[in-house]
């Protein structure tokens, strides 16, 4: 659900036409729906407002900081993982006790600035990181929250590179190693174990594996109460699955009623870590088409956003819908390969799809790009990283100008003696 619709075959952002930002900004260009974002925000909490969980939406979905701030001002808190994005969360003045963080290395560094910010938990991946934790919180005179990232060995139907909750993924500990943490706890003087956390992966559209490893872990947790230990979180992670092309992912309300009856008896404060399912098809970028290239076995379309700017096809092999933002139901269809200028095989963004006929100069909107899009961009090719608009209704704000050439050289120094 979103709201990129055409008006009079003509493409819109809300009220916004994308061909008036397109010309305004240039392409490629990142436009995101503020009203998709919030409606997405807004079906989480409701459908989970009888257990009121901590919604921390997942910051390396989208760290844009407008992105956010909308986000955080209206009630959401932030699942991090890195230092950056901690610095990022507080410069738009995040509540720290609404700050979970997770991701298997965590420096010195990163776990000192975040225990003097007070986070709310860092969710914890190995014994050698608990360890760390506690030292570093015995050094700076903390008694730190910590959750456990448990990996509850289940198996979800997504791609491999975002399966996280197998055993042979890097993630979390198992339930053995978890309770012999528990059982040692008393070497962790500085540390409380509050928690919980479980992620298994992403773009998960049915609610079995979430059913699964909440049920393991629940199971685990009762297991645990017997021996008298209680923890007073559980992190059931990120994950939803979103519409890309004809997936038919459950619902928010599908899904909350699938695991509240299984976390209700627990009686403890429930965390939830959206990325995908809040951003993803609030965004799209816009491209426009270069040159039409017709092979002997192939038709290809060389528009001017590559790998660099949206990385999924090329990693995940994933699929984006590509629209025209002028539709013309009397020009007729083309079968192309859709791909960009950078100097590499994989940079694809579409493979064998049906298109509109386009002629270069027009203009594409490549959607669902909301997630793991401007957050996974780079400069490879020495490209400048693109710009990025926010939509409300029918006002538009420029959140991030393009990047421009002096950007691209702004760090590096050539030192007089090295020739
Ligand atoms: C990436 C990530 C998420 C968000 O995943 P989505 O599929 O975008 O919802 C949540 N939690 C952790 C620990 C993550 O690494």
């Amino acid at each position: 659900m979103h709201f990129f619709d055409y008006k009079d075959n003509s493409l819109f952002c809300e009220n916004v036409a994308l061909k008036k930002l397109a010309e305004q900004f240039s392409t490629p260009l990142y436009v995101y729906s503020k009203k998709t974002l919030m409606r997405h925000l807004n079906v989480l909490q409701e459908a989970f407002s009888e257990i009121s969980p901590l919604l921390c939406f997942s910051m390396k979905a989208n760290s844009s900081l407008a992105m956010c701030n909308i986000l955080v001002k209206n009630g959401a808190g932030l699942d991090i993982v890195s230092g950056g994005e901690l610095y990022k969360a507080l410069k738009i003045g995040t509540d720290p006790q609404k700050i979970v963080y997770a991701g298997v290395g965590k420096t010195e560094e990163e776990i000192e600035f975040a225990l003097t910010k007070s986070i709310l938990l860092f969710n914890v991946e190995s014994i050698s990181e608990l360890k760390l934790i506690n030292k570093v919180a015995g050094k700076v005179g903390i008694k730190q929250k910590v959750s456990i990232r448990i990996n509850p060995d289940v198996d979800i139907n997504t791609h491999d590179y975002i399966t996280t909750g197998k055993k042979i993924t890097k993630f979390g500990v198992d339930f053995d190693t978890c309770r012999n943490i528990i059982n040692s706890r008393a070497e962790y003087s500085n540390l409380n174990i509050a928690g919980f956390h479980i992620h298994i992966g992403s773009q998960i559209t049915e609610s079995y594996p979430f059913v699964e490893s909440i049920t393991k872990t629940v199971n685990f947790i009762e297991e645990l109460k017997k021996d008298k230990f209680e923890i007073e979180y559980l992190n059931i992670g990120g994950g939803l699955g979103i519409v890309y092309k004809d997936e038919n992912p459950q619902s928010a309300e599908q899904f909350a009623e699938a695991i509240i009856d299984l976390i209700r008896p627990l009686n403890i404060k429930i965390i939830m870590e959206p990325g995908r399912f809040i951003a993803g098809n609030s965004g799209i970028l816009l491209t426009t088409v270069l040159y039409l290239k017709n092979t002997s076995v192939k038709n290809f379309v060389v528009i001017d956003a590559g790998m660099n700017d949206l990385l999924r096809p090329s990693l995940y092999n994933a699929y984006h819908e590509i629209l025209p933002i002028k539709k013309n139901d009397n020009v007729g269809n083309v079968k192309v390969d859709i791909v960009g200028p950078i100097c590499e095989s994989g940079d694809f963004l579409a493979k064998d799809r049906t298109i509109q006929k386009v002629n270069a100069g027009d203009i594409m909107a490549i959607m669902g790009a909301g997630a793991y899009g401007f957050s996974m961009a780079s400069n490879y090719n020495s490209r400048c990283l693109p710009a990025e608009v926010m939509v409300d209704n029918d006002t538009y704000f420029l959140v991030r100008k393009r990047q421009n050439y002096s950007d691209l050289i702004a760090n590096e120094n050539i030192p007089k003696e090295l020739i």
